[in-house]
């Protein structure tokens, strides 16, 4: 890969996708950076990338999309934490258009590398039932059990992958993330993660004096978290790897959500009352990432520890709700 090739991100309009565009340019790619939604409402814009409106669930619109690119990473897909994808899996399942379509541009646009953005949501459902769970490995995908709707399209995404890359002999790359969170992401409207809705809460409780929070299940539930400069450095390296099947990027440190309350509220200089909706949406009883593999093949792990990256996190956040600002309204110039 020379600084010449072009690269395309779909889904560059969100959090992750957008991180990504930044990260290439910094390091002098030529980028194509293409979302669904209308540009002003992208979480980060980079006015020296070619950014393009499309909907990617169209195939001509892929081939739009991919059409000159060398590089395609696929982050585009309809989707939120777990409020959204217990309450929308014939949304969620829909994505399996994006793929599909974006596969079969790549091949037809000759493309040599494709990356698509999976999830730990394709785990087996029955390996996941304890909150103290060993970290889970890539085999225990299988036998097939995942997160009803969302998983189920990315066990099925992640196949699509597979077979272009043997039938056809595109070189196709997958990650399965572990909750990334950080700045530039979605904390309110209903499609936010953990990290970023709890930072919420605590900021509203700290602001309008009503020191109480509202926590999912009985908060004792267990999850690992990614920070997003962790998270685009691994994705970056899976993409030059020779690593042909599915790989876990996601971090080991296993904590509670109650913990990471603690955490947030350490970090705002509060204490509040907590308030257990126990028949809210709640996910799995307990997951983490094994890094055995990604450590064995890169030499990877998550550089920046939990408690520091909730400060940034919960800092941009802050700034956002204090001044009102919507995210919508946010548009960097690199
Ligand atoms: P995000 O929602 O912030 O970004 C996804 C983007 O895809 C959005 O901007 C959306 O507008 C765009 N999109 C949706 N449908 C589209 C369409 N039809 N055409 C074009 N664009 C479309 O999500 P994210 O957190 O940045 O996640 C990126 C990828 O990583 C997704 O595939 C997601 O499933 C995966 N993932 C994320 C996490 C996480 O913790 N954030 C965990 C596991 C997997």
């Amino acid at each position: 890969m020379t600084k010449n090739e072009k690269i395309v991100v779909c889904g560059a309009g969100g959090f992750i996708g957008g991180h990504l565009v930044h990260s290439l340019l910094k390091q002098g790619y030529p980028v194509r950076a293409v979302d669904q939604k209308p540009q002003w409402q992208w979480y980060q814009r980079f006015l020296e990338a070619d950014n393009l409106t499309l909907d990617l669930r169209e195939k001509e619109n892929c081939v739009k999309a991919v059409n000159g690119c060398d590089w395609v990473y696929n982050h585009a897909a309809d989707m939120g934490g777990m409020g959204f994808i217990e309450l929308n899996k014939g949304l969620c399942m829909l994505s399996v258009l994006i793929n599909t379509h974006l596969l079969q541009a790549a091949q037809v646009c000759g493309a040599a590398r494709f990356f698509f953005a999976s999830s730990a949501c394709v785990y087996a459902g029955n390996k996941q039932q304890r909150p103290d769970i060993p970290g889970l490995k890539e085999e225990d995908a299988y036998p097939a059990d995942p997160e009803d709707g969302y998983g189920w399209e990315k066990l099925f995404s992640e196949r699509m992958c597979r077979h272009f890359r043997e039938d056809f002999g595109l070189q196709t790359r997958v990650a399965r993330y572990h909750n990334v969170y950080g700045p530039h992401g979605t904390y309110d409207g209903g499609r936010e993660k953990a990290p970023a809705a709890i930072c919420r809460k605590v900021i509203q409780a700290k602001l309008s004096g009503n020191h109480e929070i509202e926590i999912w299940g009985d908060g004792e539930q267990t999850r690992s978290f990614m920070y997003i400069e962790d998270c685009v450095r691994g994705t970056q390296d899976i993409m030059h790897s020779e690593i042909l099947e599915p790989i876990n990027l996601g971090s080991s440190e296993m904590v509670t959500i109650n913990q990471l309350v603690d955490i947030v509220e350490n970090i705002a200089d509060v204490h509040l009352n907590r308030r257990y909706k126990l028949d809210a949406p709640k996910g799995v009883r307990g997951r983490s990432s094994d890094n055995t593999l990604i450590q064995k093949y890169l030499d990877w792990e998550p550089s920046i520890p939990l408690r520091q990256g909730m400060e940034k996190t919960y800092a941009w956040i802050y700034d956002q709700m204090k001044s009102g600002a919507s995210h919508d309204s946010i548009v960097n110039r690199f």
